[in-house]
């Protein structure tokens, strides 16, 4: 059975005290919904967050880490180093990371490889930018995508990845994809999977949708049939709006 889930990627934001501001805040929110609840801190706060969210219903996650388990990287954080010390899901192919950073389907295959090599749980982000919507062309890129980075993989695999459909164009942008437009591209993403391996795989995958989810508009999105949740950038900088996304389940 697919879990609900709402991610905050607090992205290049929050220094140490900024960071213990937020987590205090959001430990005074109140949570109503079933959905599991996560933040993506910056490197440098994961410890911080993890052990001030120990007692809490709340799991710190990376925003990204390297494909190699150590060596001369400079710069780099390996999966080990986040299961040392206590992070076991990690965000791969955010579109920032793809755009900035020249990350690739073929990179993201080596890092999805290395996360699951150490038990870790993915959230694995794709999405087209605005000129593949629009020439029509969003399902290929979105299909081809998934297939270059996860397609390798055995149905098992699965059972630790959580896809995340971020439309470029909507994400920080204010621009959000319509409730439909989201349903329709996440109907075809299990379509796709359920293609390879068949539809229990499917039906048991978490597709979250990202892309400027605000208060106002998520309950309509998360009311999507196959919407399991949000990978939320802007709003879950604030702990009242992160908590009324995840409320709005
Ligand atoms: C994101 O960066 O994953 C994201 C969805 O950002 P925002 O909510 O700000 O559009």
């Amino acid at each position: 059975m697919r879990k609900n889930i709402v991610a905050g990627n607090w992205k290049m934001n929050n220094g140490l005290s900024q960071t213990q501001a937020l987590i205090s805040d959001i430990k005074k929110q109140t949570q109503i919904s079933d959905a599991e609840v996560m933040i993506a801190p910056s490197f440098t706060n994961l410890w911080h967050a993890f052990e001030a969210l120990r007692q809490d219903n709340i799991e710190v996650v990376a925003q990204n880490m390297h494909f190699a388990e150590n060596g001369a990287y400079t710069g780099e954080v390996s999966a080990g180093m986040l299961q040392s010390i206590g992070v076991k899901t990690v965000i791969l192919g955010h579109s920032e990371r793809r755009a900035y950073y020249n990350e690739t389907d073929e990179s993201l295959a080596k890092k999805v490889d290395a996360a699951l090599a150490n038990h870790m749980r993915i959230i694995f982000c794709f999405g087209e930018e605005l000129a593949d919507r629009k020439a029509g062309n969003e399902e290929s890129v979105v299909e081809s995508q998934i297939k270059n980075a996860l397609f390798h993989l055995g149905a098992d695999a699965f059972k630790n990845i959580v896809l995340a459909y971020e439309p470029v164009w909507a994400i920080g942008t204010g621009e959000t994809a319509s409730p439909d437009q989201a349903q329709d591209m996440h109907a075809f993403i299990r379509k796709t999977l359920a293609n390879k391996y068949g539809k229990e795989v499917a039906d048991n995958v978490s597709i979250l949708y990202g892309g400027s989810v605000k208060p106002n508009n998520a309950k309509e999105i998360f009311g999507k049939p196959d919407v399991d949740g949000g990978l939320i950038g802007g709003a879950s900088l604030k702990a009242e709006d992160f908590y009324a996304i995840v409320n709005a389940f």
